[in-house]
């Protein structure tokens, strides 16, 4: 690194520490991540790349730890990474490039990683306004879905995701690649069925539940009369009686052919794309 991260040669403490062993605490802490236990307690996730990196710190993420392998050093972009890390009390790693295989699990790893503290809004925080989308999902289970799912929220304009009963983790590493980044501009809500139902109540939202026996074409859908609140069922079951009933419009998307249903994430890109499509010119900004 520059001289910010030296003294004469010397490395400051606390600043950029070099590490090499697999068997390193810090290393030890930052694998264990992988498990949701871990990633819970210490309300942390990783992200892998130097641009969703420097794209978190644009967007305020608190950066807890920066790991860049010994083939990043030097470069212009981590530096300022580095800099800014250490600026907000973090941690600066320099790593083998066996190292930071083994902390991404992958045999050719990205060479810059973040560890970010998560970040989650309050259900009774949102309130839906005039053109807003927002997408709430019945016990999702499919890391990848989910991280799908994120990112075509973000690229429709939607507002947040709602996670709602239990449902796998948006900060798990499949969740976090499969966003390609959204992750760090979605907000993220979880609740019970329970809590959001009665958040439903008071949110002044429209909620358009989708169902394979849903009565309504979701083309034929107003989505321009309140705030939309699409629900999306789980993957094995669909959406349950409980929050059925309760949708102020059940959708189906026609289908064609033998299969059964739409792949979730398909089905959440339909809806909401149908919902913000007078939202949505070639003209806006990228
Ligand atoms: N076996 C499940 C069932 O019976 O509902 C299939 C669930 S499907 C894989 C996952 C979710 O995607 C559904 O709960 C629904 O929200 C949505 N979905 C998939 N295909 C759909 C369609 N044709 N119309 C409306 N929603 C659909």
């Amino acid at each position: 690194m520059n001289n910010d991260f030296r003294d004469g040669g010397v490395r400051r403490v606390g600043q950029v520490k070099e590490v090499t062993s697999l068997s390193n605490p810090i290393i030890k802490d930052i694998k264990a991540l992988s498990q949701k236990k871990s990633r819970d307690e210490t309300k942390s996730f990783m992200a892998e790349g130097l641009k969703l990196v420097i794209d978190a710190l644009e967007l305020g993420w608190t950066i807890r730890t920066l790991i860049y392998s010994k083939a990043a050093k030097g470069k212009p972009a981590v530096e300022q990474v580095a800099v800014k890390t250490v600026a907000s009390g973090g941690l600066v790693l320099e790593v083998s490039e066996k190292v930071l295989s083994s902390v991404t699990r992958r045999d050719n790893p990205q060479m810059v990683v973040g560890i970010f503290e998560q970040r989650w809004t309050a259900l009774k925080a949102i309130r839906p306004q005039d053109g807003e989308t927002y997408v709430a999902l019945d016990r999702v289970r499919d890391p990848g879905n989910l991280g799908t799912i994120i990112r075509t929220a973000d690229a429709s304009g939607a507002s947040g995701v709602i996670l709602v009963g239990e449902s796998t983790d948006p900060f798990s590493l499949e969740t976090v690649r499969a966003t390609m980044g959204s992750v760090f501009a979605v907000p993220l809500a979880r609740a019970t069925p329970e809590e959001f139902l009665s958040w439903k109540k008071t949110s002044g939202a429209q909620v358009v539940g989708t169902h394979l026996a849903g009565a309504v074409d979701y083309r034929t859908i107003n989505y321009k009369k309140k705030p939309v609140v699409l629900l999306m069922g789980n993957e094995q079951s669909g959406l349950p009686e409980a929050l059925a009933k309760e949708a102020d419009a059940l959708a189906r998307i026609p289908q064609a052919g033998r299969a059964d249903s739409l792949n979730l994430a398909v089905a959440t890109a339909v809806m909401i794309f149908e919902a913000r499509r007078h939202l949505l010119t070639l003209d806006a900004p990228a």
